[in-house]
C-alpha cells in the first residue's frame, strides 16, 4: 500500500490534478458480454469494473421464490489481480457486505413484482480497483439492469463523496480512500432518493450535509453519461435496422 501523503490538496489541486468537485473521467460501454442479458463496462478513472444481469429467471432453490414478485440477487466480486498484491479468490468479510449494500441499492428501484417466483441476478467483477469500486459496480449494474429490460423506476447513480485536509471532496482517489478523514458512498435515483448510504470516518453534521450536496451534484452528472450511454445504443440499433424506413 502507498505511504499517506503530507497533504491531499495542494494550491486548490488534489494529487491527480482534480477540483475538490471534478469527478474523476468515466468511460461506459454496454452490452459487451452478449451472454448476459445485459451488460455494462466501465472505467472510472483507474477502476475497471463489469456488471452482467441475468434474469428474470425461475428462481433455484424454488423454496427461496417470492410469490409476490423478483428476488434480487448480488455478487461483487473483486478480481485476484485488481489491486496491487495479489487477493485471495472467494468471498471475503468485505465482499459479502457490498454485494448486500448495492442488492439493497437496487431492491426498490427494480419493479420486482412484475415477476414473481424469479431472480433477477447481477455479477459485478472488479478488474482494477483504485477507490470508488462499490460506486462504479452500482453504476455499471444500473446501465446492466436497463440493458436487460427489466424495468425500474430509474437508473441508480452512484459516487463517493468524503473529507480530506478539512476539506470535503468528491470522488475519492485510493490515496484519499485509505488515508483521509472520512469516506461517504452514495447511489440515488435521478429524482435524489438515496439507495446507499455508508460512511467510514468522521464529519461534523454540517460536514455531511455539505457532502451530501456534493454527492447529489456528483450523482446527477454520472446519471447524465449514464443517460447518454443508454440514448446513443439504442439510438445506433434503430439507425442500423434501418430507422424510420423499416
Ligand atoms: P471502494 O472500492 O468501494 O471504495 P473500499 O473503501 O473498501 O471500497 O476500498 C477502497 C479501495 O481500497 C479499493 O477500491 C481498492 O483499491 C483498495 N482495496 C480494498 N480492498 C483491498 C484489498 N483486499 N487489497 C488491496 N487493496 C484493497
Amino acid at each position: 500500500m502507498s505511504e499517506k501523503p503530507e497533504h491531499f490538496i495542494i494550491d486548490g489541486k488534489r494529487l491527480d490534478g482534480r477540483r475538490r468537485d471534478e469527478l474523476r473521467p468515466i468511460k461506459i460501454e454496454l452490452s459487451p458480454l452478449d451472454r448476459a442479458d445485459g451488460s455494462c463496462y466501465l472505467e472510472w478513472g483507474r477502476n475497471k469494473v463489469v456488471a452482467a444481469v441475468y434474469g428474470p429467471r425461475e428462481l433455484h432453490p424454488r423454496h427461496r421464490q417470492n410469490m409476490t414478485g423478483a428476488v434480487v440477487q448480488c455478487r461483487y466480486n473483486m478480481a485476484s489481480f485488481s489491486v496491487d498484491e495479489r487477493i485471495r479468490p472467494g468471498p471475503s468479510r468485505r465482499s459479502v457486505e457490498i454485494s448486500k449494500v448495492i442488492r439493497q441499492a437496487f431492491e426498490h428501484v427494480v419493479f420486482t413484482k412484475f415477476f414473481p417466483k424469479t431472480a433477477i441476478d447481477i455479477y459485478i467483477e472488479v478488474l482494477r480497483a483504485d477507490a470508488g469500486t462499490r460506486t462504479a459496480g452500482i453504476n455499471a449494474a444500473s446501465l446492466a439492469l436497463a440493458d436487460a429490460g427489466i424495468p425500474m423506476r430509474g437508473l441508480v447513480s452512484a459516487c463517493a463523496v468524503g473529507k480530506v485536509d478539512g476539506e470535503i471532496v468528491l470522488d475519492l482517489m485510493k490515496e484519499e480512500d485509505n488515508f483521509g478523514d472520512a469516506d461517504v458512498p452514495v447511489a440515488m435515483t435521478s429524482d435524489n432518493r438515496i439507495t446507499l448510504l455508508q460512511m467510514d470516518g468522521r464529519m461534523t453534521t454540517e460536514e455531511f450535509y455539505k457532502a451530501l450536496e456534493l454527492a447529489k451534484t456528483g450523482c446527477t452528472t454520472v446519471y447524465e453519461l449514464q443517460r447518454q450511454a443508454l440514448v446513443e445504443k439504442y439510438d445506433n440499433e434503430y439507425q442500423a435496422e434501418g430507422g424510420l424506413d423499416e
